[in-house]
C-alpha cells in the first residue's frame, strides 16, 4: 500500500534509514504489514513483519541487516493471503533468492501464472499474487541478466493494477520500478534518487519529482533515472516540483 525505493552513493549506507522514514511518512494510508530489502555487495537481505512498523523496526534492531545504499520498502494492505510475516513483502524470486520485489495492487491473472510456475517446479513461500511476479521476474532475469529488460518482459504478462519495485543482488546500485493503474513517483536528488507511491515517501530529501505515466518502467541509479514505456520506447514522465509542506 506504501512503496519506497532508494539508491545512493555506495559509501553512504543510508538506504535503511531513508526507506524506514519513507514508510513512516506513508503510514497514513493504512497497512497491516511492513518489510524492507537491502542490497549489499552481491547479496540481498530482507526483513518483514505483520503488524505495525514498530514490529519491523524491533526485528531489525535484534537482527541488524548489513549496511546498504540500495533499498526498497513496503507497507502492505493484504488482498491475497492473510496478514502474516510470510505474506508480507518483499518477496524473493529465483532459486538463489537473489531478487526481491514489492507490489501495490492486484495481479488479476495470478492464478494462471502461478499454475504455470508450479508445473515448472517453482516453490512458493506465500499465498500472495505478488510472489508470482517475483518468480517470473527472476526467470526473466536469468535470460536477460538485466533487471530493466526482465521487468519489461514480465509486465507484458500481467493483468490488473500494479506498482512494482525490484532489486537484484547482481545489480547493486539499481532499483527498477513499473506501474499500471497505480501510482509511482521518482524523487530526483543529488547523487541519489528515490521512488515512492507518493511524494511523501521522499519529501524529506528532495522536492524535485518525476511522475510516471501509465505503463511505464523506471530504472534508478545514484546518477540517473531512466524511463521507458512497456513497449521499450524511450519516455520522459512528467517533471514537477513539490511545493507543499509535508
Ligand atoms: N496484492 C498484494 C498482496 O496482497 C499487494 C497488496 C498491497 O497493495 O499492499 O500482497
Amino acid at each position: 500500500c506504501g512503496i519506497v525505493g532508494y539508491v545512493g552513493p555506495n559509501v553512504d549506507g543510508k538506504a535503511l534509514d531513508v526507506v524506514l522514514e519513507g514508510l513512516a511518512r506513508l503510514e497514513y494510508r493504512g497497512y497491516d504489514s511492513a518489510g524492507v530489502a537491502l542490497v549489499t555487495g552481491d547479496h540481498v537481505s530482507t526483513e518483514k513483519r505483520a503488524g505495525k512498523l514498530v514490529n519491523l523496526t524491533e526485528a531489525l534492531a535484534s537482527h541488524p541487516l548489513p549496511e546498504s545504499s540500495t533499498g526498497i520498502g513496503h507497507t502492505r494492505w493484504a488482498t491475497h493471503g492473510g496478514p502474516t510475516d510470510e505474506n508480507a513483502h518483499p518477496h524473493r524470486g529465483g532459486q538463489d533468492g537473489k531478487l526481491a520485489l514489492i507490489h501495490n495492487g492486484i495481479i488479476e491473472n495470478f492464478h494462471a501464472l502461478k499454475s504455470g510456475l508450479l508445473a515448472d517446479g517453482v516453490h512458493f513461500l506465500s499465498e500472495t499474487d505478488t510472489e508470482v511476479v517475483a518468480q517470473l521476474l527472476a526467470k526473466a532475469y536469468e535470460q536477460t541478466h538485466d533487471l530493466t529488460a526482465a521487468m519489461q518482459q514480465v509486465v507484458g504478462d500481467l493483468e490488473g493494477a500494479f506498482t512494482l519495485l525490484a532489486v537484484h543482488a547482481d545489480q547493486p546500485g539499481v532499483v527498477v520500478g513499473a506501474r499500471r493503474n497505480s501510482p509511482l513517483v521518482v524523487g530526483l536528488g543529488q547523487g541519489e534518487n528515490f521512488l515512492g507511491s507518493d511524494v511523501a515517501a521522499f519529501i524529506g530529501y528532495t522536492r524535485s519529482a518525476l511522475e510516471l505515466e501509465q505503463d511505464q518502467i523506471v530504472t534508478i541509479t545514484p546518477e540517473s533515472a531512466t524511463v521507458i514505456n512497456f513497449d521499450g520506447s524511450p519516455a520522459q514522465g512528467k517533471q514537477f516540483e513539490v511545493t507543499w509542506d509535508a
